[in-house]
């Protein structure tokens, strides 16, 4: 079995407790024009352009001017533009087998300080959903702490609930009309999924990107706060992701146009969100 991998690397804290290796896996349903990994979205890779390309790269003739016809890329399943030792064009994920992961995170062990461990998160992590499934059943089998980041957007994502000790929600927003507007897909899943964690865990953190103009009003705040309230989960973590822009020059790279503006929120919202969530008696973290 294999797993799509965008890319892998140590990160402290962030994507659950402890020094932990982060592992993101191709492939997203949704399409956040926020996304700091646009290469992410197809589940067959994308083109990464970082550099004008010679015409004589592509066997079908869909390079003209140093640039791919990135329509015709999006078809294009061998890619072997990108198998050319001097190609600027990058595909952008490698196929990881289950049994490399598994003992890279055995050889890393001693690296998992402060409670770490393995993470996955994407692109939408379970949309490889039986690779990884074993992958993470593997991976605590070895008594390697595992953590999953997901959109939650897959009505299977309770049957990974045994084999993933720290659970992270990303909840985008509580209307779901508004939603699927925005990212191209309802929150009727998502929401189902977040009570199901709520009701089965001991453990769950949730994301919330604050974009404005899209979910960081006062209004918002409150609207949030009830939903986060009918669930009825004293452990329930919720963590605020102020908008940014890291991610934004893979845009162009992967073919596509970043139409992001005006959507940062500065400290001061940021800390009248919080407040309207605490007087709703949430937890509050920040990692
Ligand atoms: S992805 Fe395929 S169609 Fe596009 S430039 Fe490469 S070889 Fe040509
Ligand atoms: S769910 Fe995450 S990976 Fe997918 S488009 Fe949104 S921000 Fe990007």
């Amino acid at each position: 079995m294999y797993l799509k991998v965008i890319n892998k690397g140590f990160n402290f804290s962030q994507d659950g407790p402890g020094n932990r290796l982060v592992y993101h896996l191709q492939g997203c349903n949704m399409r956040c024009p926020w996304c700091s990994m646009p290469e992410s979205f197809p589940q067959n890779g994308s083109l990464i352009v970082k550099g004008p390309a010679n015409e004589d790269f592509c066997p079908f003739g869909h390079i003209k001017d140093g640039k791919p016809n990135f329509d015709e890329c999006a078809l294009c399943v061998c890619k072997p533009c990108t198998k050319i030792l001097s190609s600027p064009l990058y595909l952008s994920y490698k196929d990881v087998s289950l049994d490399d992961l598994i003992s890279e995170a055995v050889r890393s062990r001693p690296m998992f300080f402060a409670g770490g461990g393995v993470t996955f998160t994407g692109g939408e992590a379970t949309l490889q959903f039986p690779a990884l499934k074993e992958a993470l059943k593997r991976l605590k089998a070895q008594g390697i702490h595992t953590a999953l980041e997901t959109n939650a957007s897959v009505s299977k994502l309770p049957q990974l609930f045994d084999y993933v000790d720290w659970l992270i929600i990303d909840y985008k927003h509580y209307d779901g009309k508004k939603l699927e507007d925005v990212v191209g897909l309802g929150n009727e899943l998502i929401l189902k999924n977040l009570k199901a964690a709520a009701k089965n865990r001991k453990q769950l953190l949730v994301h919330i990107p604050l974009i404005k103009g899209f979910n960081a009003s006062i209004l918002d705040a409150h609207e949030f706060a009830k939903t986060f309230r009918s669930l009825n989960f004293p452990q329930l973590e919720i963590e605020f992701l102020p908008y940014h822009e890291y991610g934004k020059d893979k845009w162009s790279q992967c073919g596509l146009e970043y139409k992001m503006q005006d959507a940062f929120v500065s400290d001061q919202e940021v800390k009248e969100i919080i407040d309207v969530f605490k007087s709703y008696s949430l937890n509050i973290v920040n990692t």
